[in-house]
């Protein structure tokens, strides 16, 4: 049956350059569950969703169509039918992000979503997150859980992004998000009990797709 990989663990622990690096060499579909939670938190603010109100993101958590391409080499994302490639990224978004996730609501659409693209992905298929191995996907043929220091995650996410937030920042925000993240009652970030767990504070992004290529052929 097609191989079905899960990459869990908090931000900057490299997930989507690695996901999308082995999918494409291994010639399989990629999905990034994070961009499907940003996409619904993007709509929300644009719709004027009060996002700090569950209730209210709750009733609206199935009225945006997100649709997501698998091409490893070039994934897209769209909302009701728009390109939402750029606008999920900026700091607004990553902000609010956290708690529009913390919704069941909106995880059981996700999560939904989620399982009908692996079960379609004939080639097999990569999906990154933090909550695959545990609850999207538990029959997963092989589990990753990726982990780095917060300096090497602040770090990496630094170089990614241009909104020219100081390094402070950046790393602050990202262990405020990674609490919210570990802390939230529904499928919280938690390694499964059968992943295995990569220390990338040290390696190269090269080693990285090489150590997990490695286990997927193992
Ligand atoms: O991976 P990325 O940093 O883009 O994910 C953005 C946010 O989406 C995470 O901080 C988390 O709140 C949420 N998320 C989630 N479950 C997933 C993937 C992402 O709750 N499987």
């Amino acid at each position: 049956s097609p191989v079905i990989v899960a990459i869990d663990g908090p931000s900057g622990t490299g997930k989507s350059s690695t996901s999308k690096a082995v999918a494409a060499e291994l010639g399989l579909s990629y999905l990034d569950t994070g961009a499907q939670y940003r996409a619904i938190t993007w709509w929300m603010l644009s719709n004027g969703i009060d996002v700090e109100d569950p209730d209210e993101i709750a009733l609206a958590a199935t009225k945006p169509v997100i649709i997501s391409g698998t091409d490893p080499k070039a994934p897209t994302i769209t909302v009701d039918g728009a390109d939402a490639s750029a606008p999920i990224r900026t700091p607004e978004v990553t902000a609010a992000v956290s708690a529009v996730s913390a919704v069941p609501e909106v995880r059981r659409r996700l999560v939904d979503a989620q399982r009908c693209a692996a079960a379609h992905a004939a080639q097999g298929i990569v999906v990154e997150g933090r909550d695959i191995g545990t609850t999207v996907l538990p029959d997963a043929t092989l589990k990753i859980f990726l982990t780095a220091s917060a300096e090497a995650r602040a770090a990496r996410r630094n170089g990614e992004l241009k909104g020219g937030q100081s390094m402070a920042a950046t790393q602050e925000a990202l262990v405020r998000r990674d609490a919210a993240d570990s802390g939230r009652k529904t499928s919280p970030l938690i390694k499964a009990d059968d992943a295995v767990e990569v220390d990338t504070t040290g390696l190269s992004l090269d080693q990285v797709i090489e150590c997990v290529v490695t286990l997927i052929e193992e």
